[in-house]
């Protein structure tokens, strides 16, 4: 049967639910990759019969199902490379928390910042904390098991899921768990949706764990000589125990790059622009001083010079480095290939060293930075696009920062997952073997190859695809 046919039966079956208008379907054509591919519909299901009746249907025409949040996905695992129908579920955003267990029940459109906020006036806290969380979804969230810079003291998405209710690719509801704190029942199927990338199923709804809010927070800001005394410092203050809420370190370039767009140095009368480390303490106040004192007494000895405060708003000041710096890197080059690597601990040097040797190397720009008390790195290579030269040469230089991340035991994403944007380097990191067992998975629940097909497995070379020139909510101004 045609794609009209198909088209038209959707349209008959899930009445008022289904949009072909011209602009609702471009702009959910592509996400924050910006890498565009036609859909023929917009379905927008009013309840979870819809969204069964609509997998159902998109089996009996083998039509392409994309799952949708808010599309912040930076490697296209929301594009609907090969179209169809996307299932946009961002308007289902309701939130519910239990006072007594700390648990949310939510819908997958609820925005991280939201649930958030739901929870913090009750007194309880949703860590994981993507940078996006103003936009994104729980469902994305999930999908992609994402993380943030509180993962090394609290842990990622996978962490704080009770249970997952949804449909699998056939059209068939399924719930994975319950709210429950101990559940042991059959294999682990929520744990297989989570970071699935919407490859094997919907979720329509999920129960979420809560922890009780910090009641305060401590941020620190220091500079250090260079990178690697940066990194060496970080590592120290782990071993005294200590251990952050947040731990972000940045190289020099990337410090530069913030003092470029503030126009300011990060600390006055400091020559050149150290390497610096943006810490901050949560829980109760007398934990916290028990905490800052060996901060200072650390610092002391290895910081060039600090700042600290207890104050929200001069907190806020100390974070401009942080915030501001990604926006300045596209002074150095139209395109970023921001790649969130994670490496062990014990090799974090090594991977900085390799990347101030690929710099050298490349001749290209590769402000780096990244979450130092986990591994886990944003190597930004910078570069021109339709320079053909420059192309060639950030090509070769991802490829050989894939591989040396693998080589030093870490992985090729720490947070976005693989989507389009990394499916070429996915033999980097898995052998024959662990492939061929994820297929089999995937060919068992979604023999038709509806859900979010052409992700994960198929290498697409994202560079060989020129993106829309929009501007999204989410980006730098
Ligand atoms: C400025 C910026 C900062 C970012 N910072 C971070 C960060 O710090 N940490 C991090 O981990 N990521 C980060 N990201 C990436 C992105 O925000 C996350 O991957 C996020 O989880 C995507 O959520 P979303 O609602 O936008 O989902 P979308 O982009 O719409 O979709 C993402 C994936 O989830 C699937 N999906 C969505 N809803 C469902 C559902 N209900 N059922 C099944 N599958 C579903 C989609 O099919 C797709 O595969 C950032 C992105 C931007 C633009």
């Amino acid at each position: 049967m045609s794609k009209k046919a198909a088209l038209s039966e959707l349209k008959r079956k899930l009445r008022g639910s289904v949009s072909t208008d011209p602009s609702d379907l471009y702009w959910k054509s592509f996400d924050s990759s910006k890498l565009l591919f036609p859909i023929d519909a917009v379905v927008r299901p009013k309840n979870e019969k819809e969204v069964g009746q609509l997998l159902k249907l998109a089996n009996k025409h083998k039509v392409p199902v994309t799952p949708r949040g808010s599309g912040t996905c930076l490697i296209g695992c929301a594009s609907s490379v090969h179209g169809g129908w996307v299932l946009d579920m961002s308007s289902w955003k309701k939130i519910r928390i239990d006072k007594v267990t700390g648990m949310a029940y939510v819908q997958p459109g609820a925005v991280i910042d939201k649930i958030q906020e739901r929870a913090a006036r009750l007194g309880w806290y949703y860590p994981p904390d993507p940078s996006s969380k103003r936009f994104c979804t729980i469902g994305g969230n999930i999908a992609c098991n994402s993380g943030g810079m509180t993962g090394a003291k609290y842990g990622v998405t996978r962490d704080y899921i009770y249970a997952l209710e949804g449909f699998l690719p056939s059209g068939d509801f399924v719930r994975w768990g319950a709210d429950v704190r101990k559940y042991v029942s059959g294999y682990n199927m929520r744990d297989l949706w989570v970071g699935s990338e919407g490859t094997l199923g919907v979720v329509t709804s999920a129960i979420l764990k809560l922890i009780p809010k910090p009641s305060c927070k401590w941020t620190f800001l220091a500079g250090f000589k260079s990178d690697i005394q940066g990194l060496d410092s970080s590592q120290a203050l782990l071993k005294s125990k200590v251990i952050p809420a947040i731990l972000e370190w940045l190289d020099t370039e990337t410090v530069q790059c913030a003092e470029r767009r503030t126009g300011k140095p990060i600390f006055r009368k400091l020559q050149p622009t150290p390497s610096v480390v943006l810490l901050e303490l949560d829980g109760d106040k007398a934990s916290i001083e028990a905490d800052r004192k060996t901060v200072l007494t650390w610092a002391g000895k290895r910081a060039l010079r600090y700042s600290e405060t207890y104050d929200r708003e001069k907190a806020e000041q100390l974070w401009q480095v942080r915030r501001q710096c990604s926006p300045a890197m596209y002074e150095m080059g139209n395109t970023k290939l921001n790649e969130d690597v994670v490496v062990p601990l014990r090799n974090q040097k090594a991977l900085v060293r390799f990347v101030r040797q690929l710099k050298k190397d490349t001749g290209l720009a590769i402000p780096t930075f990244g979450h130092a008390a986990d591994g886990n790195f944003h190597v930004n290579i910078m570069f021109n696009r339709g320079d053909k030269s420059e192309e060639r040469i950030a090509k070769k230089g991802v490829m050989a920062l894939m591989k040396k991340v693998v080589e030093l035991g870490g992985a090729i994403s720490g947070e976005h997952g693989i989507g389009l944007g990394k499916s070429v380097f996915l033999s980097v990191q898995h052998n024959k073997a662990e492939i061929a067992a994820m297929k089999a998975v995937k060919d068992a629940l979604d023999p038709n190859s509806i859900m979010n097909p052409g992700k994960i497995f198929e290498p697409f070379e994202v560079w060989s695809k020129e993106p829309e020139k929009v501007q999204l909510p989410w980006d730098h101004k």
